[in-house]
Protein backbone atom coordinates (compact mmCIF):
# COMPACT_ATOMS: atom_id res chain seq x y z
CA UNK A 1 0.00 0.00 0.00
CA UNK A 2 1.40 3.40 -0.93
CA UNK A 3 2.26 5.89 2.16
CA UNK A 4 -0.36 8.00 3.11
CA UNK A 5 0.63 11.70 3.04
CA UNK A 6 -1.37 13.82 5.11
CA UNK A 7 -1.14 17.85 4.64
CA UNK A 8 -2.85 19.07 7.39
CA UNK A 9 -0.16 20.82 8.73
CA UNK A 10 0.32 22.45 5.64
CA UNK A 11 -3.47 23.60 5.40
CA UNK A 12 -3.23 25.07 9.03
CA UNK A 13 0.05 27.12 7.40
CA UNK A 14 -1.33 28.32 4.58
CA UNK A 15 -5.42 28.70 4.52
CA UNK A 16 -7.10 31.85 6.49
CA UNK A 17 -8.45 30.75 10.10
CA UNK A 18 -11.71 31.05 8.49
CA UNK A 19 -11.51 29.08 5.72
CA UNK A 20 -9.86 26.41 7.68
CA UNK A 21 -12.59 26.29 10.38
CA UNK A 22 -15.21 26.30 7.78
CA UNK A 23 -13.74 23.15 5.67
CA UNK A 24 -13.33 21.64 9.69
CA UNK A 25 -17.18 22.15 10.44
CA UNK A 26 -18.38 20.61 7.20
CA UNK A 27 -16.41 17.62 7.02
CA UNK A 28 -17.64 16.45 10.79
CA UNK A 29 -21.05 17.40 9.14
CA UNK A 30 -20.49 15.22 6.14
CA UNK A 31 -19.01 12.48 8.90
CA UNK A 32 -22.53 13.12 10.89
CA UNK A 33 -24.03 11.85 7.58
CA UNK A 34 -21.96 9.26 6.69
CA UNK A 35 -20.40 10.75 3.58
CA UNK A 36 -17.11 11.92 2.21
CA UNK A 37 -16.25 15.08 1.76
CA UNK A 38 -13.08 16.37 -0.34
CA UNK A 39 -11.16 19.56 -1.26
CA UNK A 40 -10.16 19.12 -4.64
CA UNK A 41 -8.62 20.76 -7.83
CA UNK A 42 -6.93 24.13 -7.90
CA UNK A 43 -6.93 24.89 -4.37
CA UNK A 44 -4.65 21.03 -3.34
CA UNK A 45 -1.97 22.08 -6.13
CA UNK A 46 -1.25 25.38 -5.05
CA UNK A 47 -1.09 23.48 -1.89
CA UNK A 48 1.35 21.40 -2.46
CA UNK A 49 2.98 24.19 -4.44
CA UNK A 50 2.54 27.10 -1.33
CA UNK A 51 0.68 29.20 -3.56
CA UNK A 52 -2.47 31.22 -2.01
CA UNK A 53 -5.39 30.73 -3.31
CA UNK A 54 -8.95 30.68 -1.83
CA UNK A 55 -11.04 29.25 -4.65
CA UNK A 56 -11.93 26.53 -2.72
CA UNK A 57 -13.87 23.40 -4.56
CA UNK A 58 -15.40 20.88 -2.25
CA UNK A 59 -16.87 17.39 -3.82
CA UNK A 60 -18.88 14.97 -1.90
CA UNK A 61 -20.14 11.51 -2.41
CA UNK A 62 -23.45 12.20 -1.68
CA UNK A 63 -26.14 14.92 -2.54
CA UNK A 64 -24.08 18.07 -2.54
CA UNK A 65 -26.67 20.50 -2.64
CA UNK A 66 -28.59 18.84 0.36
CA UNK A 67 -25.19 19.17 2.37
CA UNK A 68 -24.70 22.33 1.31
CA UNK A 69 -28.10 23.52 2.74
CA UNK A 70 -27.30 21.43 6.28
CA UNK A 71 -24.09 23.68 6.18
CA UNK A 72 -25.53 26.82 5.65
CA UNK A 73 -27.87 25.92 8.50
CA UNK A 74 -24.77 25.50 10.72
CA UNK A 75 -22.87 28.29 9.54
CA UNK A 76 -25.53 31.06 8.83
CA UNK A 77 -24.02 30.79 5.19
CA UNK A 78 -26.15 31.62 2.12
CA UNK A 79 -26.76 29.25 -0.55
CA UNK A 80 -27.21 29.64 -4.21
CA UNK A 81 -28.33 26.17 -5.80
CA UNK A 82 -27.82 24.69 -9.37
CA UNK A 83 -29.59 21.48 -9.15
CA UNK A 84 -29.10 20.99 -13.00
CA UNK A 85 -25.29 20.48 -12.16
CA UNK A 86 -25.76 19.20 -8.28
CA UNK A 87 -23.57 22.51 -7.20
CA UNK A 88 -23.87 24.86 -4.52
CA UNK A 89 -22.25 28.03 -3.71
CA UNK A 90 -21.91 28.69 -0.07
CA UNK A 91 -20.98 32.45 1.16
CA UNK A 92 -20.31 33.70 4.66
CA UNK A 93 -18.74 35.83 6.49
CA UNK A 94 -15.45 34.46 6.02
CA UNK A 95 -15.26 33.57 2.42
CA UNK A 96 -17.27 31.48 -0.25
CA UNK A 97 -16.84 27.69 -1.55
CA UNK A 98 -18.19 25.38 -3.69
CA UNK A 99 -19.62 22.12 -3.25
CA UNK A 100 -20.83 19.73 -5.59
CA UNK A 101 -21.57 15.90 -5.84
CA UNK A 102 -18.94 13.53 -7.12
CA UNK A 103 -19.47 12.64 -10.74
CA UNK A 104 -18.68 10.45 -13.21
CA UNK A 105 -18.75 11.43 -17.04
CA UNK A 106 -18.92 10.37 -20.47
CA UNK A 107 -18.23 11.98 -23.64
CA UNK A 108 -20.54 11.12 -26.72
CA UNK A 109 -18.75 13.23 -29.42
CA UNK A 110 -15.55 15.57 -29.09
CA UNK A 111 -16.38 19.14 -27.83
CA UNK A 112 -20.06 18.08 -27.08
CA UNK A 113 -20.62 18.56 -22.90
CA UNK A 114 -20.30 15.37 -21.18
CA UNK A 115 -23.23 12.97 -19.81
CA UNK A 116 -23.15 13.09 -16.16
CA UNK A 117 -24.02 10.50 -13.74
CA UNK A 118 -22.76 10.68 -9.45
CA UNK A 119 -20.19 8.46 -8.69
CA UNK A 120 -17.01 8.49 -6.13
CA UNK A 121 -14.21 10.86 -5.59
CA UNK A 122 -12.31 7.96 -7.89
CA UNK A 123 -14.42 9.22 -10.59
CA UNK A 124 -14.60 12.61 -10.21
CA UNK A 125 -10.75 13.20 -10.20
CA UNK A 126 -10.15 11.12 -13.38
CA UNK A 127 -12.73 13.37 -15.42
CA UNK A 128 -10.24 16.14 -14.51
CA UNK A 129 -8.05 18.00 -16.95
CA UNK A 130 -4.26 17.35 -15.46
CA UNK A 131 -2.63 15.41 -13.44
CA UNK A 132 -1.54 18.49 -10.83
CA UNK A 133 -5.46 19.28 -10.86
CA UNK A 134 -6.62 15.40 -10.48
CA UNK A 135 -6.12 15.61 -6.25
CA UNK A 136 -8.31 15.46 -3.30
CA UNK A 137 -7.64 16.47 0.34
CA UNK A 138 -10.11 14.67 2.78
CA UNK A 139 -11.90 16.38 5.20
CA UNK A 140 -13.85 14.06 7.33
CA UNK A 141 -12.00 13.70 11.24
CA UNK A 142 -10.85 10.29 10.81
CA UNK A 143 -8.69 11.05 7.80
CA UNK A 144 -8.48 14.95 7.87
CA UNK A 145 -5.76 16.18 5.54
CA UNK A 146 -4.66 12.89 4.07
CA UNK A 147 -4.15 13.25 0.39
CA UNK A 148 -5.90 10.90 -2.50
CA UNK A 149 -3.61 11.35 -5.96
CA UNK A 150 -4.70 8.47 -8.13
CA UNK A 151 -3.06 10.58 -10.92
CA UNK A 152 0.54 11.21 -10.06
CA UNK A 153 -0.05 14.83 -9.49
CA UNK A 154 2.66 15.25 -6.77
CA UNK A 155 5.23 13.59 -8.82
CA UNK A 156 4.55 16.38 -11.37
CA UNK A 157 4.06 19.18 -9.19
CA UNK A 158 7.04 18.07 -7.62
CA UNK A 159 8.96 17.91 -11.78
CA UNK A 160 6.99 20.92 -12.93
CA UNK A 161 4.57 18.90 -15.07
CA UNK A 162 1.36 19.35 -16.92
CA UNK A 163 0.09 16.19 -17.90
CA UNK A 164 -3.25 14.63 -19.10
CA UNK A 165 -4.40 11.99 -17.43
CA UNK A 166 -5.26 9.95 -21.23
CA UNK A 167 -4.33 9.91 -24.20
CA UNK A 168 -8.47 11.02 -25.49
CA UNK A 169 -8.19 13.69 -22.80
CA UNK A 170 -8.09 16.86 -25.88
CA UNK A 171 -10.15 14.77 -28.28
CA UNK A 172 -13.03 14.90 -25.36
CA UNK A 173 -12.02 18.78 -24.50
CA UNK A 174 -10.38 20.53 -26.48
CA UNK A 175 -10.36 23.67 -23.85
CA UNK A 176 -8.02 21.45 -22.25
CA UNK A 177 -5.57 22.97 -24.87
CA UNK A 178 -6.15 26.29 -23.64
CA UNK A 179 -5.80 25.46 -20.07
CA UNK A 180 -3.03 23.47 -20.53
CA UNK A 181 -0.64 27.07 -22.06
CA UNK A 182 -2.62 28.61 -19.16
CA UNK A 183 -1.22 26.26 -16.41
CA UNK A 184 2.25 25.84 -18.01
CA UNK A 185 2.70 29.38 -18.06
CA UNK A 186 1.04 30.68 -14.68
CA UNK A 187 3.14 27.91 -12.96
CA UNK A 188 6.47 27.94 -14.78
CA UNK A 189 5.80 24.33 -15.38
CA UNK A 190 6.45 22.55 -18.68
CA UNK A 191 3.15 20.93 -20.66
CA UNK A 192 5.22 17.21 -20.57
CA UNK A 193 5.78 15.51 -24.09
CA UNK A 194 3.62 12.86 -25.03
CA UNK A 195 0.87 15.64 -23.62
CA UNK A 196 2.89 18.01 -25.68
CA UNK A 197 2.48 15.40 -28.75
CA UNK A 198 -1.30 15.24 -28.44
CA UNK A 199 -2.02 18.68 -27.84
CA UNK A 200 0.20 19.34 -31.20
CA UNK A 201 -1.81 16.78 -33.24
CA UNK A 202 -5.24 18.00 -31.47
CA UNK A 203 -5.52 21.62 -32.55
CA UNK A 204 -8.06 21.64 -34.91
CA UNK A 205 -10.36 19.88 -32.65
CA UNK A 206 -10.59 22.93 -30.85
CA UNK A 207 -12.90 23.19 -34.09
CA UNK A 208 -15.29 21.29 -32.05
CA UNK A 209 -15.30 23.83 -29.61
CA UNK A 210 -18.77 26.81 -28.97
CA UNK A 211 -17.62 30.06 -29.26
CA UNK A 212 -19.09 30.51 -25.96
CA UNK A 213 -16.55 28.24 -24.19
CA UNK A 214 -13.54 29.23 -26.69
CA UNK A 215 -14.64 32.83 -25.12
CA UNK A 216 -14.56 31.58 -21.48
CA UNK A 217 -11.11 30.09 -22.05
CA UNK A 218 -9.95 33.28 -23.73
CA UNK A 219 -11.44 35.45 -20.86
CA UNK A 220 -9.63 33.15 -18.07
CA UNK A 221 -6.19 33.74 -19.91
CA UNK A 222 -6.63 37.49 -20.28
CA UNK A 223 -7.13 37.40 -16.43
CA UNK A 224 -4.06 36.16 -15.63
CA UNK A 225 -1.50 38.49 -14.03
CA UNK A 226 0.54 38.34 -17.36
CA UNK A 227 -1.26 37.12 -20.21
CA UNK A 228 0.99 37.81 -22.95
CA UNK A 229 2.96 34.85 -21.74
CA UNK A 230 0.06 32.12 -22.43
CA UNK A 231 -0.81 34.09 -25.53
CA UNK A 232 2.62 33.62 -26.36
CA UNK A 233 3.06 30.37 -26.08
CA UNK A 234 -0.50 29.76 -27.63
CA UNK A 235 0.85 31.41 -30.77
CA UNK A 236 3.82 29.04 -31.14
CA UNK A 237 1.35 25.70 -30.81
CA UNK A 238 -0.92 27.05 -33.45
CA UNK A 239 -3.34 27.58 -30.88
CA UNK A 240 -4.13 31.50 -31.08
CA UNK A 241 -4.47 31.37 -34.92
CA UNK A 242 -7.61 28.91 -34.28
CA UNK A 243 -9.52 31.97 -32.77
CA UNK A 244 -7.83 33.92 -35.82
CA UNK A 245 -5.07 33.39 -38.49
CA UNK A 246 -4.00 37.09 -38.04
CA UNK A 247 -3.65 37.38 -34.34
CA UNK A 248 -0.02 37.35 -32.63
CA UNK A 249 1.37 36.65 -29.75
CA UNK A 250 4.87 38.27 -30.54
CA UNK A 251 7.27 40.76 -28.66
CA UNK A 252 4.64 44.05 -29.67
CA UNK A 253 1.81 42.54 -27.83
CA UNK A 254 4.32 41.89 -24.93
CA UNK A 255 5.17 45.44 -24.61
CA UNK A 256 2.60 46.79 -24.86
CA UNK A 257 0.42 44.80 -21.98
CA UNK A 258 3.68 45.23 -20.00
CA UNK A 259 2.59 49.00 -20.87
CA UNK A 260 -0.94 48.30 -19.85
CA UNK A 261 0.14 47.60 -16.48
CA UNK A 262 2.78 50.03 -16.04
CA UNK A 263 -0.35 52.62 -16.80
CA UNK A 264 -2.71 51.29 -14.61
CA UNK A 265 -2.61 48.95 -12.02
CA UNK A 266 -4.83 46.12 -13.06
CA UNK A 267 -5.99 46.34 -16.77
CA UNK A 268 -9.72 45.01 -17.80
CA UNK A 269 -9.81 41.74 -19.94
CA UNK A 270 -11.50 44.30 -22.20
CA UNK A 271 -8.40 46.34 -22.38
CA UNK A 272 -6.24 43.66 -22.82
CA UNK A 273 -8.65 41.65 -25.96
CA UNK A 274 -8.79 45.54 -27.50
CA UNK A 275 -4.90 45.09 -27.36
CA UNK A 276 -4.89 41.62 -28.82
CA UNK A 277 -7.12 42.52 -31.93
CA UNK A 278 -5.54 45.74 -32.23
CA UNK A 279 -4.07 45.24 -35.50
CA UNK A 280 -6.49 43.19 -37.21
CA UNK A 281 -8.42 45.22 -40.03
CA UNK A 282 -12.54 45.21 -39.92
CA UNK A 283 -13.38 42.54 -41.31
CA UNK A 284 -10.61 40.12 -39.44
CA UNK A 285 -12.28 41.76 -36.36
CA UNK A 286 -15.64 40.69 -37.69
CA UNK A 287 -15.01 37.18 -37.87
CA UNK A 288 -13.13 36.84 -34.43
CA UNK A 289 -16.24 38.34 -33.09
CA UNK A 290 -18.42 35.65 -34.51
CA UNK A 291 -16.14 32.81 -33.78
CA UNK A 292 -15.73 34.18 -30.16
CA UNK A 293 -19.85 35.10 -30.21
CA UNK A 294 -18.71 38.29 -28.28
CA UNK A 295 -21.48 39.81 -26.66
CA UNK A 296 -22.59 43.32 -28.70
CA UNK A 297 -21.09 45.65 -26.02
CA UNK A 298 -17.63 43.77 -26.33
CA UNK A 299 -17.51 43.48 -29.98
CA UNK A 300 -18.89 47.18 -29.98
CA UNK A 301 -15.81 48.13 -28.50
CA UNK A 302 -13.69 46.09 -30.68
CA UNK A 303 -15.53 47.43 -34.00
CA UNK A 304 -14.64 51.16 -32.64
CA UNK A 305 -10.44 50.76 -33.68
CA UNK A 306 -10.40 50.72 -37.40
CA UNK A 307 -12.44 53.70 -37.03
CA UNK A 308 -9.92 55.50 -33.95
CA UNK A 309 -7.02 54.32 -36.10
CA UNK A 310 -8.11 57.02 -39.43
CA UNK A 311 -7.29 59.50 -36.98
CA UNK A 312 -3.63 58.31 -35.73
CA UNK A 313 -1.88 59.90 -37.90
CA UNK A 314 -3.07 63.76 -37.22
CA UNK A 315 -3.49 62.45 -33.03
CA UNK A 316 -0.25 62.17 -33.58
CA UNK A 317 0.87 65.93 -34.25
CA UNK A 318 1.83 68.54 -31.90
CA UNK A 319 -0.01 71.65 -31.21
CA UNK A 320 -3.77 70.47 -31.63
CA UNK A 321 -6.18 72.44 -30.20
CA UNK A 322 -7.95 70.49 -27.91
CA UNK A 323 -11.56 71.14 -29.34
CA UNK A 324 -9.83 69.27 -32.61
CA UNK A 325 -8.88 66.31 -30.02
CA UNK A 326 -12.43 66.03 -28.83
CA UNK A 327 -13.60 65.97 -32.03
CA UNK A 328 -11.36 62.90 -32.88
CA UNK A 329 -12.23 61.02 -29.80
CA UNK A 330 -15.81 61.65 -28.98
CA UNK A 331 -18.30 59.47 -29.19
CA UNK A 332 -15.84 56.36 -28.43
CA UNK A 333 -15.42 53.92 -25.75
CA UNK A 334 -12.66 54.60 -22.99
CA UNK A 335 -11.83 51.35 -23.35
CA UNK A 336 -11.14 51.61 -27.20
CA UNK A 337 -9.08 55.09 -26.43
CA UNK A 338 -7.16 53.41 -23.99
CA UNK A 339 -5.91 50.63 -26.38
CA UNK A 340 -4.91 53.83 -29.32
CA UNK A 341 -3.23 55.17 -26.88
CA UNK A 342 -0.95 52.14 -25.44
CA UNK A 343 -0.62 50.67 -29.13
CA UNK A 344 -0.09 54.03 -31.00
CA UNK A 345 3.36 54.20 -30.11
CA UNK A 346 3.42 57.78 -30.18
CA UNK A 347 4.01 60.04 -27.25
CA UNK A 348 1.98 63.01 -28.84
CA UNK A 349 -1.39 60.44 -29.43
CA UNK A 350 -1.22 59.03 -26.28
CA UNK A 351 -1.03 62.26 -24.69
CA UNK A 352 -3.67 63.50 -26.79
CA UNK A 353 -5.99 60.37 -25.73
CA UNK A 354 -4.73 60.95 -22.04
CA UNK A 355 -5.87 64.84 -22.54
CA UNK A 356 -9.19 63.72 -23.69
CA UNK A 357 -10.26 60.88 -21.07
CA UNK A 358 -9.05 62.83 -18.16
CA UNK A 359 -10.35 66.49 -19.04
CA UNK A 360 -12.11 67.14 -22.52
CA UNK A 361 -14.45 64.11 -22.16
CA UNK A 362 -15.96 66.48 -19.53
CA UNK A 363 -16.10 69.38 -20.26
CA UNK A 364 -19.63 71.38 -21.18
CA UNK A 365 -20.73 74.27 -21.12
CA UNK A 366 -22.45 76.37 -18.14
CA UNK A 367 -25.68 77.68 -20.07
CA UNK A 368 -28.28 75.02 -21.27
CA UNK A 369 -30.43 74.93 -23.62
CA UNK A 370 -33.05 76.78 -21.16
CA UNK A 371 -31.01 79.46 -20.36
CA UNK A 372 -30.36 80.35 -24.12
CA UNK A 373 -34.20 80.12 -24.54
CA UNK A 374 -34.35 82.40 -22.41
CA UNK A 375 -31.61 84.78 -23.91
CA UNK A 376 -33.70 84.94 -26.85
CA UNK A 377 -32.18 82.36 -29.24
CA UNK A 378 -35.43 80.64 -31.18
CA UNK A 379 -36.26 77.15 -30.08
CA UNK A 380 -34.96 74.60 -32.79
CA UNK A 381 -30.94 73.29 -34.18
CA UNK A 382 -29.74 76.97 -33.44
CA UNK A 383 -30.04 76.03 -30.02
CA UNK A 384 -27.49 72.84 -30.36
CA UNK A 385 -25.07 74.84 -32.86
CA UNK A 386 -24.48 77.29 -30.29
CA UNK A 387 -24.16 75.06 -27.53
CA UNK A 388 -21.55 73.13 -29.62
CA UNK A 389 -19.88 76.83 -30.64
CA UNK A 390 -20.21 77.50 -26.82
CA UNK A 391 -18.40 73.85 -26.22
CA UNK A 392 -15.34 74.39 -28.46
CA UNK A 393 -14.74 77.87 -27.33
CA UNK A 394 -14.74 76.34 -23.25
CA UNK A 395 -12.40 73.08 -24.56
CA UNK A 396 -9.99 75.86 -26.16
CA UNK A 397 -10.28 78.70 -23.05
CA UNK A 398 -11.73 81.51 -25.43
CA UNK A 399 -14.20 81.67 -22.65
CA UNK A 400 -14.00 80.49 -18.84
CA UNK A 401 -17.30 81.68 -17.21
CA UNK A 402 -21.02 81.55 -17.45
CA UNK A 403 -20.40 85.73 -18.01
CA UNK A 404 -18.50 85.58 -20.94
CA UNK A 405 -20.46 82.61 -22.18
CA UNK A 406 -23.47 85.27 -22.06
CA UNK A 407 -21.16 87.42 -23.98
CA UNK A 408 -20.21 85.35 -26.30
CA UNK A 409 -24.16 83.87 -26.75
CA UNK A 410 -25.19 87.76 -27.34
CA UNK A 411 -22.36 88.12 -30.29
CA UNK A 412 -23.48 85.01 -32.04
CA UNK A 413 -27.53 86.55 -32.02
CA UNK A 414 -26.46 89.83 -32.93
CA UNK A 415 -23.82 88.43 -35.42
CA UNK A 416 -20.99 90.11 -34.54
P1 LIG B 1 -7.49 28.28 -11.33
O1 LIG B 1 -6.39 28.52 -10.37
O2 LIG B 1 -7.17 28.58 -12.74
O3 LIG B 1 -8.83 28.77 -10.91
P2 LIG B 1 -8.62 25.74 -10.86
O4 LIG B 1 -7.89 24.44 -10.86
O5 LIG B 1 -9.33 26.16 -9.63
O6 LIG B 1 -7.51 26.73 -11.31
P3 LIG B 1 -11.12 25.90 -12.33
O7 LIG B 1 -11.27 26.35 -13.74
O8 LIG B 1 -11.75 26.65 -11.24
O9 LIG B 1 -9.56 25.78 -12.12
O10 LIG B 1 -11.58 24.40 -12.29
C1 LIG B 1 -11.59 23.67 -11.08
C2 LIG B 1 -11.18 22.24 -11.34
O11 LIG B 1 -12.11 21.62 -12.23
C3 LIG B 1 -9.81 22.10 -12.00
O12 LIG B 1 -8.78 22.04 -11.05
C4 LIG B 1 -9.95 20.81 -12.77
O13 LIG B 1 -9.70 19.72 -11.91
C5 LIG B 1 -11.42 20.78 -13.13
N1 LIG B 1 -11.66 21.26 -14.50
C6 LIG B 1 -11.97 22.50 -14.91
N2 LIG B 1 -12.13 22.57 -16.23
C7 LIG B 1 -11.94 21.33 -16.70
C8 LIG B 1 -11.99 20.73 -18.00
N3 LIG B 1 -12.25 21.44 -19.09
N4 LIG B 1 -11.76 19.40 -18.08
C9 LIG B 1 -11.51 18.67 -16.98
N5 LIG B 1 -11.43 19.17 -15.75
C10 LIG B 1 -11.65 20.47 -15.60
Amino acid sequence: MPDVINLSSRTEGQLPPGLLEFIRAAGELAQQRQQRLYLVGGAVRDLLLGRDNLDIDLVVEGDAIKLAGEIAGDYRAKVTAHPRFGTARLEWKGGRADLATARAESYARPGALPAVQPGTITDDLARRDFTVNAMALELNPRHYGELLDPHGGRRDIAARLVRVLHDLSFTDDATRIWRAIRYEQRLGFRIESATMKLLKRNVNMLSTVSGDRLRHELELVLKEESPEKPLRRAGELGVLGKLHPALRGDDWLAETFALARQDQADPSPQLYLALLAYRLTAPELDSLISCLRLPKASAEILRETPELKKNIRELSMSGLAPSRIFDLLHGHSPTAINALCLASGSPNAAGHCELYTGVLRNVRPSLTGEDLKKMGVPEGPGIKEILLKLREARLDGRVDSKRQEEEMVRGLISGV
